[in-house]
C-alpha cells in the first residue's frame, strides 16, 4: 500500500478527532420569545395574567410576568398577546399504523400505511397533540414514522411506540393479522418463558414501552365485567419483570374487574379502558402509583355504530355493548371521585379526526371531572404516567419547549382546544394562526387533482 501524503494523514487525523467540525461551529438557533395574554403553567391550578417566555434549543429558557419583547435582544418574538398558551397536549393511547374498522385492503402495504401514517402524525401535531404513546402495531411501522420524526424527516407528534401487542394467542390483538404484519405466533405470550421473550424480542425490535392485552376488548364477551383475565397470572408477572429488566415501563389492557387487579398487582405503569375497576382497584392503583387511562372517545364511537360492532364469535350483542359503553363513559369521573390518578387517551387513529385528544378532555367533563383536572389529565398527568413530567406536560424553566396556544381560556372552555392559534414543538414553530389551514387531510385542503 503505498504512503498517504502527509497533509492527507493530518487533515484524516484531525476529521477522526473532530477538529475539522470545530473550525465551523453551527451558530446557536436564534432564540424565541413568546408574548403570552394568558399562561397555563401547571394545568390544573388557576390560570395566570399574561407573560413572557424565552426559548433556546428546544427548552424554556426564562418564564417572566409581564409582556415584555425585548427581553431578549435579536430573537425572533412571537406575539400571543390575545391568546392563551399552554402545554402541548399529550395523548397516551393511539394506534397510529392502525385503522380501526376500515378495511385492511384500503391500507394493504406497509408503504401505504407508512404514508397513511404519516399524514395523520403532521395533522395531529398541528391539532396541538406534541407527544403520543402508540399502544400498539403489530406491523412495525410506527417505529419508523417515529424515527422519522426524531431525526426532523417529517412532521408529528413525538411518539413513544410500544410496538406489537403482548397478547397470548387468539388474545386480543393477536387476531385476524394480515400476512404483511409482522408474523405474530412465534412471540405469543403462551407461559412465562415465551412472555419474557416477546417482551424482549418487542424491546430489540424498538420498543418504548411494552403494551399487554390482559383481557378481551370492550367488544368481546372477555372484555365482560365478570370475565376471567385473559392471561395468566405468571405470564402477567414475567412479562412485566423482562419489561423492568429494560427499564420498560408497562401498560395492560383490562377491562374486566379481575384482569385490572391482576395487572395492577404485577405492577404495571398504566391500566387502559379500565371499564370495570372496584374498590380494591382504587386501593391498588393508589399503593402502586399506577395511572388509569379511560379512552370515553373509542366507547363513543363503538356506541354510534352498534350495526358494526355488534355481535360475531366471542362479541356480544347490541344490548351489552351499550351497557358497557355506558359504563366506559362514566370511567373518568368515577376515577376521579376515588382519587385514581388520571391520565388521558382516546384509542383513536388515523380513522377519526386528530381533535379527538380534545374531545377526550370533553368527556372527561361530562363524566364529573372537573375542566381544569381534566386538561391536566392530557398534560400534567400524561407526562408523569410516561415518567417523563420533568421534561413535558408543564411550562417550566428547563422543560422542553412543546407549547400550544389557543383564543380563550381552555380550564373555562373546553371548545378552545378544537382550534389552535399556535404549536411550536421542541422549541421549533409548527404553525402560527389558523393551524388546520391546508394541512394535507384536513377538511381544508383540497385534494390533488
Ligand atoms: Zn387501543
Amino acid at each position: 500500500m503505498p504512503a498517504l501524503p502527509t497533509a492527507l494523514l493530518l487533515l484524516s487525523a484531525a476529521l477522526a478527532s473532530g477538529a475539522a467540525s470545530a473550525a465551523a461551529p453551527t451558530p446557536a438557533a436564534a432564540p424565541t420569545v413568546v408574548l403570552a395574554g394568558r399562561l397555563i403553567a401547571e394545568p390544573g391550578e388557576p390560570s395566570l395574567g399574561p407573560h413572557t417566555l424565552v426559548i433556546r434549543e428546544q427548552r424554556l429558557l426564562r418564564i417572566e410576568p409581564g409582556l415584555n419583547p425585548a427581553i431578549e435582544p435579536g430573537a425572533r418574538v412571537l406575539d400571543l398577546s390575545q391568546a392563551t398558551v399552554l402545554p402541548g397536549l399529550i395523548d397516551l393511547h393511539m394506534h397510529l399504523s392502525t385503522k380501526a374498522d376500515v378495511d385492511e385492503d384500503t391500507y394493504g402495504s406497509p408503504a401505504r400505511l407508512a404514508l397513511a401514517t404519516a399524514s395523520y402524525a403532521r395533522r395531529l401535531l398541528r391539532a396541538g397533540v406534541t407527544t403520543v404513546r402508540d399502544t400498539s402495531d403489530n406491523t412495525g411501522v410506527t417505529y419508523a414514522v417515529r424515527d422519522a420524526i426524531d431525526s426532523g424527516l417529517i412532521e408529528g407528534p413525538r411518539i413513544l411506540a410500544s410496538g406489537r401487542t403482548i397478547s397470548r394467542t387468539g388474545g386480543h390483538g393477536a387476531k385476524r393479522a394480515p400476512s404483511w404484519h409482522i408474523p405474530y405466533s412465534p412471540a405469543a405470550c403462551d407461559g412465562p418463558e415465551s412472555c419474557r421473550r416477546a417482551v424482549r424480542q418487542n424491546i430489540e425490535d424498538g420498543a418504548d414501552w411494552i403494551k399487554l392485552t390482559v383481557s378481551g376488548s370492550g367488544r368481546e364477551a372477555g372484555g365482560r365485567p365478570q370475565a376471567e383475565p385473559a392471561m395468566f397470572e405468571d405470564e402477567v408477572v414475567n412479562a412485566v419483570a423482562a419489561a423492568r429488566q429494560a427499564d420498560r415501563p408497562v401498560a395492560a389492557h383490562a377491562h374486566s374487574t379481575a384482569a385490572i387487579n391482576l395487572a395492577l398487582r404485577a405492577g404495571v405503569r398504566t391500566i387502559e379502558h379500565g371499564s370495570y375497576f372496584d374498590d380494591e382497584s382504587v386501593a391498588l392503583f393508589k399503593r402502586k402509583r399506577a395511572y388509569l387511562v379511560p379512552t370515553v372517545f373509542i366507547a363513543h364511537h363503538v356506541a354510534s355504530r352498534l350495526d358494526l360492532f355488534a355481535g360475531g364469535r366471542d362479541g356480544r350483542s347490541a344490548d351489552e355493548l351499550r351497557a358497557w359503553a355506558d359504563a366506559a363513559k362514566t370511567v373518568p369521573g368515577r376515577a376521579w371521585r376515588a382519587g385514581v390518578p388520571l391520565a388521558l387517551g382516546t384509542d383513536g387513529g388515523p380513522s377519526f379526526e386528530p381533535t379527538a385528544t380534545a374531545l377526550e378532555v370533553g368527556y372527561y367533563v361530562e363524566s364529573g371531572v372537573p375542566l381544569p383536572q381534566a386538561v391536566r389529565a392530557a398534560t400534567v398527568g400524561n407526562a408523569d404516567a410516561l415518567g417523563l413530567g420533568d421534561e413535558l406536560g408543564r411550562l417550566r424553566v428547563g422543560h422542553r419547549a412543546d407549547l400550544i396556544a389557543v383564543d380563550g381560556d381552555p380550564q373555562r372552555d373546553v371548545s378552545q382546544l378544537l382550534r389552535m392559534r399556535m404549536v411550536m414543538q421542541g422549541g421549533r414553530l409548527v404553525c402560527l394562526g389558523d393551524c388546520d389551514q391546508a394541512a394535507p387531510g384536513s377538511p381544508a385542503a383540497e385534494p390533488a387533482k
